[in-house]
């Protein structure tokens, strides 16, 4: 297979991914708080390498890779480094249409308990501020209501490249994995 054909399914995975949350953000009216980022800004966040090929495919053909590249290379902080706290506007993500499929997922995706029941998974933020609506969803999503089930995408893109796709890595290390696949592929080409 080809990077580009992996950069474009898995950008067809995520596709799919984000009009199921729109759908099940217009049928329980959970939304993110305006201008957060909270969830960014988690030192612990794991990721795949193959949720950041389109990223790295993009910086690529955009002859910025290199620069983020040593950005990575130098940064010591835990902390996504897509992450602008700066940034004006609904959220912090500054490569918000790059972003992984963890960050698409976390807020608006349910998992399968050991009873196979699926169990909304949500910010603390929302729980709170939106609690009615919270409950509504969450009680909607454990009697079978329509919402993103994590494992059925981390299993899609397990089917596009399943070497890619199974270790998780610091959220950092991910993206530049990402990178080093891509430089490595058009270095030979
Ligand atoms: S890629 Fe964007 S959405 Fe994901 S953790 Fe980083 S800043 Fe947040």
């Amino acid at each position: 297979m080809t990077i580009e054909e992996k950069v474009r399914d898995v950008e067809a995975v995520f596709d799919a991914l984000d009009q199921e949350i729109a759908a099940f953000q217009a049928a329980s009216s959970l939304h993110c708080k305006f201008g957060c980022g909270k969830c960014c800004f988690k030192p612990d966040i794991e990721a795949t390498i193959l949720e950041f090929l389109p990223f790295a495919f993009h910086l690529y053909q955009t002859n910025q890779i290199e620069s983020w590249y040593d950005k990575l290379s130098s940064n010591q902080s835990p902390v996504c480094v897509i992450l602008n706290p700066d940034q004006s506007g609904a959220g912090l993500c500054s490569e918000y249409k790059y972003r992984g499929l963890i960050c698409r997922l976390f807020g608006y995706s349910a998992r399968t308990n050991k009873y196979g029941k699926k169990e909304l998974i949500t910010c603390q933020i929302i729980k709170t501020e939106q609690s009615e609506n919270y409950i509504a969803a969450e009680q909607r999503v454990s009697d079978g209501g329509e919402v993103p089930v994590m494992s059925n995408y981390y299993m899609q893109l397990r089917n596009i490249d399943p070497e890619l796709s199974t270790r998780f890595l610091p959220i950092n290390q991910a993206m530049k994995g990402a990178f080093e696949q891509v430089l490595s592929y058009f270095a030979y080409r």
